[in-house]
């Protein structure tokens, strides 16, 4: 970790449906663009450490900061008081996030769902906006498919143009779900590439929850092992891949390596 503040921190973050925990008094932190890989089993709660950071989820307790600002929590007469959707919205606006189901507007050319919410939420105008999307489509390689419909898309390409979509928002933080998961084994490879890419060249923090640990060992700066709501274990991927110390993460990669 670097001596930096860090641009995202999860404090004592605990989610419940019900009966069950999700998140177990989580703690935290990623330094400015580092790369984050969350591993572990089905339920363990990395969609969910996601999901709230992109406030589609509430916290029961505990603090989120992204970037020194708290996502969760704003300051009033000098207290930490519930965080209103105004302040929700701007602090928000600094994460950007890829689903593994794409969640493109099927109405939509590729070129316009780039645009679409840099014109509506930062008031780009269509020129700008137009501008921005056209790179972005071309950095992840889909030059020749600016005016294609998703449903005249592969996979992988539906994956990509939601990469460029995101990156328009130009966040600091970015979120990646199984974005893999969804895709034929020959299409993983160029989404892949377009997420080194934006890693690359767009200085971003990143968490990433995956279940490709061959990416995840060469992409990743830090590996963290969920269970339970919690993690078990952190550190490098050679480390957590090869060396594990947790026995609950040695069973894990026994069945998924
Ligand atoms: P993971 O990504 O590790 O598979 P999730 O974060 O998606 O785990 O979910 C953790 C647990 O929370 C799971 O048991 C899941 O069924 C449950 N869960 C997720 N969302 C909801 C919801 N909206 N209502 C009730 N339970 C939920």
């Amino acid at each position: 970790m670097s001596d930096k503040p860090p641009m995202v921190r999860f404090e004592g973050v605990s989610k419940h449906y019900g009966e069950l925990t999700v998140l177990d008094r989580l703690n935290l932190e990623v330094a400015p663009t580092e790369k984050v890989a969350i591993i572990g089993p089905s339920g363990s709660g990395k969609t969910t450490v996601l999901r709230v950071l992109m406030t589609l989820e509430k916290v029961d307790e505990g603090i989120i900061w992204v970037d020194g600002e708290s996502l969760t929590h704003m300051q009033r007469n000098n207290q930490l008081v519930p965080a209103d959707r105004a302040h929700i919205r701007q602090v928000r606006g600094k994460v950007g996030m890829v689903f593994q189901h794409f969640n493109l507007f099927p109405h939509m050319t590729a070129l316009k769902n780039c645009m679409e919410a840099p014109r509506t939420v930062l008031g780009l105008s269509r020129r700008e906006a137009k501008e921005r999307a056209r790179e972005l489509l071309e950095m992840v390689g889909l030059a020749d498919k600016l005016q294609h419909y998703p449903a005249q898309l592969s996979g992988g390409q539906k994956q990509r143009v939601a990469i460029a979509r995101a990156l328009a928002m130009r966040p600091k933080v970015m979120l990646l779900d199984e974005v893999t998961s969804a895709l034929d084994p020959e299409l993983v490879g160029e989404v892949l590439t377009a997420i080194r890419r934006m890693g690359d060249e767009h200085n971003l923090t990143m968490l990433m929850v995956t279940h490709e640990m061959g990416f995840a060992r060469e992409f990743a700066d830090r590996i963290c092992f969920f269970d339970e709501g919690r993690i078990m274990e952190q550190g490098r991927p050679e480390q957590i891949l090869h060396a594990p110390k947790n026995e609950r993460t040695r069973r894990f990669l026994q069945a998924v390596l």
